[in-house]
C-alpha cells in the first residue's frame, strides 16, 4: 500500500455556521465557548475580557484526507486554519507521497524532524497531529477494524463522560460523571471576581446535589497565588480537579500548586505538545491528571506514548475533548489509564451537537460512550461536505 495523495482542506466557518443555523443546531450569536465571559490569558486587557472570540486566532478547522493507491482513505483533523494547512500542503505532503501509510512510526518521526527547525510546539505539531490521525484512520480501515483495535484493543466496554459548560440545570440528571465549569474570572477581576467564582461553584453544587463531580477549567488565566486562594474558597464544595490554571510555560508554578493544593487534584496539559513537553510536566510533578489533546499534541501516536509515560508515573490521562474527537474516543477505549471522556454541548445543552463536516461522530447515551463499532475512526465526510471545504491547491 502506498500513499497516492494528501488533500488538505480548511472548513469555511461562515458556510458551516449557515448550515448549523439551517439545521437548528446553533444560534445566531455563536457558541458559548467563544461568546461568554470566561477567564483567559487576555482578561487583564478590558477590551478583550468579554468574549474569547475578540482575540482568539486559532483559525478554522483543518481536515486532512490521505488516499492510498488501493482507494482506501483516511481522515484527520486539527485547528490553525491556513497556517496549519500550509505546513501540511507545502512541506509535510511531499515526504508522504509514495510512502507506505502503515509505517506510522517512521512517518511521524520524519514529520517531526522536517518541521524541527521551525516546529516542536504549536501550529507545526497541530499539522503533524492532523496527518497522524488520518494515517491511523486509513490503516485501521485497511485492516477492517475499529481504530481502538489497531491501538491494542479495548480496555473497557463503556466509558463515562463529563460535560464542560456552565448549564448545570440542563446537565444534571443526564447520567454524566460530572460538570466542568468554565471559570469566568481571574486575577484582574480582584476579590469581587473571586467571590463570584466561588458563588458559581456553590450554586453548581446546590443544583447538582452531593453526588456528581464538579471540576473547574481556568484556561491559563490564573497565577499561583490566585489558584491557591481559589482552591481554599471552593474546598467546601468538593471540586474533583482544577484545570490549566497557569500559562503552559510555568512548570515551576504547576509543581508548586500541585504540592500546595490538597483539596482538589491539579490537571493540565491541554496546551502542551509532544512527549517532550509531557516529560517536563511529569518530571516536575506538575499535575495529578494529564490532558493531552490528540488533535494538537502530535496525534494518536504521540498521545499513546504520553499515556505510557503517565502510566509509569501512576497518573491518569483524561484527554482534552476526548469524547468530542472521534479518534480520541478510540484512544480512550484502548488505554487502561484513561478513566473518563470529556464532552461538551458546543451550542448549548438544549441542543444536540451536529458536525457539519463528518458523519458518524459518536455521542454519549445517558452519560456514557459505548465501544465504537465501525471500522477506522468511524467517520466519513457528509454528503455535500466538500461545499463547506476550501481545498489548498
Ligand atoms: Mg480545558
Amino acid at each position: 500500500m502506498k500513499i497516492q495523495d494528501v488533500r488538505v482542506f480548511i472548513v469555511n466557518g461562515g458556510k458551516a455556521h449557515a448550515l448549523l443555523l439551517k439545521q437548528g443546531a446553533a444560534s445566531e450569536g455563536g457558541s458559548w465557548l467563544s461568546e461568554t465571559v470566561i477567564a483567559n490569558p487576555m482578561s487583564n486587557y478590558p477590551e478583550y475580557t468579554d468574549r474569547r472570540s475578540s482575540w482568539l486566532g486559532m483559525g478554522g478547522r483543518v481536515i486532512v484526507q490521505i488516499i492510498a493507491d488501493n482507494g482506501i482513505e483516511g481522515l484527520g483533523e486539527s485547528t490553525g486554519g491556513m497556517a496549519t494547512a500550509s505546513i501540511i500542503h507545502e512541506h509535510i505532503r511531499r515526504i508522504l507521497i509514495g510512502k507506505d501509510p502503515r509505517d506510522i512510526e517512521k512517518l511521524w518521526d520524519m514529520m517531526f524532524k522536517i518541521t524541527l527547525p521551525y516546529g516542536r510546539k504549536g501550529i507545526p505539531i497541530m499539522a503533524v497531529s492532523a496527518v497522524d490521525l488520518a494515517l491511523w484512520d486509513l490503516v485501521s480501515k485497511a485492516r477492517s477494524e475499529p481504530l481502538y483495535m489497531s491501538l491494542g484493543g479495548a480496555t473497557k466496554d463503556k466509558v463515562q463522560a463529563y460535560v464542560t459548560g456552565n448549564e448545570s440545570k440542563l446537565i444534571k440528571d443526564r447520567g454524566y460523571m460530572g460538570q466542568k465549569l468554565a471559570m469566568p474570572y481571574g486575577p484582574s477581576s480582584g476579590w469581587e471576581g473571586m467571590k463570584r467564582n466561588a458563588a458559581l461553584v456553590a450554586e453548581t453544587r446546590e443544583i447538582l446535589g452531593p453526588d456528581m463531580e464538579i471540576m473547574l477549567d481556568c484556561y491559563m488565566a490564573w497565577n499561583v497565588d490566585y489558584t491557591i486562594r481559589m482552591a481554599e474558597l471552593v474546598a467546601p464544595y468538593r471540586v474533583k480537579w482544577i484545570e490549566e490554571t497557569l500559562p503552559p510555560d510555568d512548570y515551576a508554578g504547576y509543581a508548586e500548586i500541585n504540592r500546595k493544593v490538597t483539596s482538589s487534584a491539579i490537571a493540565t496539559g491541554e496546551h502542551e505538545y509532544t512527549r517532550y513537553g509531557y516529560k517536563q510536566l511529569i518530571d516536575c510533578g506538575a499535575a495529578q491528571i494529564l490532558q493531552p489533546d490528540i488533535c494538537w499534541v502530535g496525534g494518536v501516536s504521540e498521545a499513546k506514548k504520553i499515556c505510557a509515560m503517565a502510566s509509569a508515573a501512576h497518573l491518569p490521562v483524561i484527554p482534552h475533548a476526548g469524547g468530542l474527537q472521534p479518534w480520541a474516543l478510540h484512544l480512550v477505549f484502548s488505554q487502561v489509564n484513561i478513566p473518563y471522556a470529556e464532552f461538551a454541548y458546543i451550542h448549548g445543552a438544549d441542543r444536540t451537537n451536529f458536525d457539519p463536516v463528518f458523519e458518524g461522530v459518536q455521542l454519549p447515551k445517558d452519560g456514557w460512550f459505548g465501544l465504537p463499532e465501525e471500522i477506522g475512526a468511524g467517520i466519513r465526510l457528509r454528503e455535500g461536505a466538500l461545499d463547506l471545504l476550501d481545498e489548498l491547491k
